[in-house]
């Protein structure tokens, strides 16, 4: 069974598109924590940054290029940009995926 964001990928689950290209999807997410809630997404299918392989790292790019490209056009001059790998770090979907939570003074976290 492939992943929710698969699913969302090709198109067999909706969501709010907010950037898509060869690599990654970015999609609104659907139970926002700020004004603004993204999630960056690698299309393939890698179920955490712990399992992101040597030859897959271009992708950190790709993502760090799609959050740049998010915060211009949004006007968004702070954000944070956070993957959780690992179900006690709070990762819920086993799809590697990065918060872009923006819009309001977010708490202080470390
Ligand atoms: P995490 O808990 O870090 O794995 O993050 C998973 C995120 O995916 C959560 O913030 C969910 O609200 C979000 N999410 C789950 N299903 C969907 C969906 N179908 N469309 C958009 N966001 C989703």
């Amino acid at each position: 069974m492939s992943s929710v964001f698969s699913q969302i990928i090709e198109r067999k689950l909706p969501a709010k598109v907010v950037l898509e290209n060869e690599h990654v999807i970015a999609i609104e997410d659907i139970h926002p924590v700020a004004p603004v809630h993204i999630l960056i997404i690698p299309k393939k299918e890698i179920s955490s940054i712990q399992y992101l392989k040597r030859e897959d790292m271009h992708l950190m790019g790709h993502i760090v290029e799609a959050a740049q490209k998010i915060a211009d056009k949004l006007e968004l001059t702070d954000y944070r940009l956070v993957t959780n790998n690992g179900p006690d770090a709070g990762q819920t979907v086993f799809h590697l995926h990065f918060h872009m939570i923006g819009g309001k003074k977010l708490q202080h976290l470390v």
